[in-house]
Formats: structure tokens, C-alpha cells, sequence
């Protein structure tokens, strides 16, 4: 598979305000931010969509979630709350073809999103 934006974050041949690192994910600050926090989560390992994850890859998918869950902790947003977004296809939103997870805190959110 050819690499994405992210593909490129994950070598450093772009730069991203990286937030956390591990042997299978990568955090760093949305460039575009759409609330006051506002990261994104990514394995290593390129999947390019949400439909694409395997069984085998669930303790990675996890991994991405815990990621989320300490950053946002270390952030001070975990107790007012946050959103998780992973969007899966055009259909949905998803523009970058690497699988992310958005986390949105910092304000507060509505329901249903547009
Ligand atoms: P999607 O629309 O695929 O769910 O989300 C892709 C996200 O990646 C968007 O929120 C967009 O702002 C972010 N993004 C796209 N290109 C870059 C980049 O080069 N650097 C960073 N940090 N974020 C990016």
C-alpha cells in the first residue's frame, strides 16, 4: 500500500506535534483541530479502513483506545469528557486512508454530530 499523510508522520518525513509513542501507535495534534483538544491516534501497522481491521488486530485497536484514554488523562479532559470518532469510508468523512481515532474534548459536545 502506498503511504498516507499519516504513513509519512509515522517515518518523520512530515512533521506532527507528537504526542505519545509506543511500539504500535502514534499520537499527535490534528492539524485542523475541530475543538480545544483535538488528537488523533494511529497504529503503525497502515490499515486503511475501519472495515479492514482483522480479529488478530483487536489487541491493537485496544491499544489505540488506552492511547486515547492516558492522553486524554494527561490532557485534563478525561473527568468533563471527550469524544472517540473513527470515521470508516467517504461516506463517513474519512479523508486520510490509515486508520485514526479522533479524540475531541475540551468543549462541550452535542447529539446527534452533523
Ligand atoms: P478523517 O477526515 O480521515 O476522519 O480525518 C483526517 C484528519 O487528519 C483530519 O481531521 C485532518 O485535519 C487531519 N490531518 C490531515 N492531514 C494532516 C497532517 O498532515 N497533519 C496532521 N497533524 N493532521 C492532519
Amino acid at each position: 500500500m502506498s503511504d498516507t499523510i499519516f504513513g509519512k508522520i509515522i517515518k518523520r518525513e512530515i512533521p506532527a506535534d507528537i504526542l505519545y509513542e509506543d511500539d504500535d501507535v502514534l499520537a499527535f495534534t490534528d492539524v485542523s483541530p475541530q475543538a480545544p483538544e483535538h488528537f488523533l491516534v494511529i497504529p503503525k501497522q497502515a490499515i486503511a479502513t475501519v472495515n479492514d481491521i482483522q480479529p488478530e488486530q483487536a489487541e491493537l485497536v485496544g491499544k489505540m483506545v488506552l492511547a486515547a484514554q492516558k492522553i486524554a488523562k494527561d490532557k485534563g479532559i478525561a473527568d468533563d469528557g471527550y469524544r472517540l470518532v473513527m470515521n470508516c469510508n467517504e461516506g463517513a468523512g474519512q479523508t486520510v486512508f490509515h486508520i485514526h481515532l479522533h479524540v475531541l474534548g475540551g468543549r462541550p459536545m452535542t447529539w446527534p454530530p452533523g
